[in-house]
């Protein structure tokens, strides 16, 4: 049994009204098991006995939030890093990201993941909506174990496409088994931290017999469907010429859509398909730092919010970002829709909304995660707020010092399942400088694999 206290905090706490307090937050095992109010002194569920307990942390210069959640990742492109640069998406598929996905090996796959992990643990990351590679998913998921992280993930699909290599190209019947084998070993996996999603690439990269497959598999099974949608315009345009539709209905048609789906991107949703969107209950996560590198666009934040569509926030690849901080998407979402719309639009809050409960509430996850309340899951993150750069603080708008002011660097403690994943600026248990040493040393061998 594991028993942590954080004292006299700040608790952002993400819960229906929304509060903010100072106060203790007391954690037992994988749960959150009681919330002090510092002020009234009123102990909502367990109080906690000082004696027995295994860390005791003094939280008075932080606040404390849920772990961030990122609905859109691929951990597989972690070593592709700074090595994709000035290409819009095809180009930037084509030419760079799928020949070295598909000269990936188990071994570079894996420290792909590990690299990812270190830098999501170290900015407050605590959940993922990952879109594998086609092959060595096994990797990936044993890595999000061993480190502690929550993910929602699956290998990619692609049984047809343009410029696609014969490494990544399978059939549609081998998609599929590979996605039950994967469902069978990891779907629950690691006291439920893990969960298996299906991820077709996108409409150009899956036939319409296996995209169909996937509808029904899905519903079947009772698990999530992920996919890039209405990312460019090019791409609706190839679709237009080929299916005579756009994405989004497209996927629609296909029977992808409904709320247990998320789409990646969205930037190119029309008002008609922002209504379906929302109609069907089918979830879209924007990627302002990729969109904006790709050259992509700037997604209808503010129309799909408006509309009723549930928003959350991803990096999407390090090769088109090349971070993976949520603190830099937060802040870059809210100041695009803001050029876009006038300052008014879209505050502070609805980005921290966007980076906790609503992307459990995309991963449909939001009964156990994406909010500090009793009973939850003990997934949260400590800020340090008691720097140079956030100071003077306001409390009373304290996510406008989070979204603007405060960066990735200032998580000072990770939780996930109520487990310590990283703190005092260490990844526990993980030999950072290895990992970075091996990354490079496998992106080296992945490159010679790639262009011989
Ligand atoms: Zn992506």
């Amino acid at each position: 049994m594991t028993l942590i206290l954080l004292k006299n905090t700040l608790l952002v706490t993400m819960n229906p009204a929304r509060e903010v307090f100072r106060g203790d937050l007391f954690v037992r095992d994988d749960r959150i098991a009681g919330i002090k109010k510092t002020d009234d002194g009123r102990v909502d569920g367990e109080a906690n006995n000082a004696q027995c307990i295994d860390h005791i942390i003094d939280a008075g210069r932080w606040a404390i939030l849920p772990g961030f959640i990122q609905t859109h990742i691929h951990l597989c492109q972690t070593l592709f890093r700074n090595q994709a640069e000035d290409l819009p998406l095809l180009d930037w598929l084509r030419k760079k990201i799928w020949p070295y996905e598909a000269a990936h090996s188990a071994a570079s796959m894996r420290i792909s993941a590990r690299l990812s992990i270190a830098e999501l643990l170290a900015g407050g990351t605590t959940t993922i909506l990952d879109m594998g590679s086609v092959h060595h998913y096994d990797e990936v998921f044993d890595e999000l174990q061993k480190w502690g992280m929550r993910a929602v993930g699956g290998k990619c699909m692609m049984d047809v496409g343009d410029g696609v290599p014969a490494g990544l190209l399978e059939t549609a019947r081998d998609s599929l088994n590979e996605s039950r084998r994967l469902f069978d070993a990891w779907h629950g996996a690691a006291n439920g931290r893990l969960r298996y999603a299906f991820a077709p690439r996108f409409a150009l990269s899956c036939t319409e017999p296996l995209l169909r497959e996937i509808s029904a598999m899905a519903a079947d099974w009772g698990c999530m469907i992920h996919t890039h949608a209405g990312e460019t315009a090019a791409e609706e345009e190839i679709l237009l010429k080929e299916k005579k539709r756009r994405s989004i209905p497209f996927l629609c048609d296909m029977g992808i859509s409904g709320a247990h789906c998320c789409f990646a991107h969205g930037v190119q949703a029309s008002e008609d398909e922002i209504a379906s969107l929302a109609r069907n209950k089918t979830a879209v996560t924007h990627c302002p730092g990729s969109n904006a590198k790709l050259g992509s666009g700037i997604a209808p934040v503010v129309q799909m919010r408006r509309a009723g569509v549930l928003v959350g926030l991803g990096a999407d690849g390090a090769p088109c970002n090349n971070r993976l901080d949520i603190f830099a998407e937060m802040r870059l979402a809210a100041l695009l829709q803001k050029l876009r719309h006038g300052a008014v639009a879209l505050p502070a809050r609805a980005l921290v909304e966007m980076a906790t409960i609503d992307g459990a509430r995309c991963l449909n996850w939001e009964k156990e995660i994406g909010s500090l309340e009793i009973g939850k899951k003990a997934d949260l993150v400590a800020i340090d707020l008691d720097t140079p750069h956030t100071h003077p603080l306001n409390v009373e708008n304290i996510y406008a010092q989070i979204v603007y002011a405060a960066r990735s660097s200032d998580v000072r403690l990770t939780v996930i399942d109520g487990r310590i994943c990283f703190e005092n600026g260490q990844v526990m248990e993980m030999d950072v400088d290895a990992t970075i040493a091996q990354a490079n040393m496998e992106w080296e061998k992945l490159q010679q694999r790639a262009t011989s």
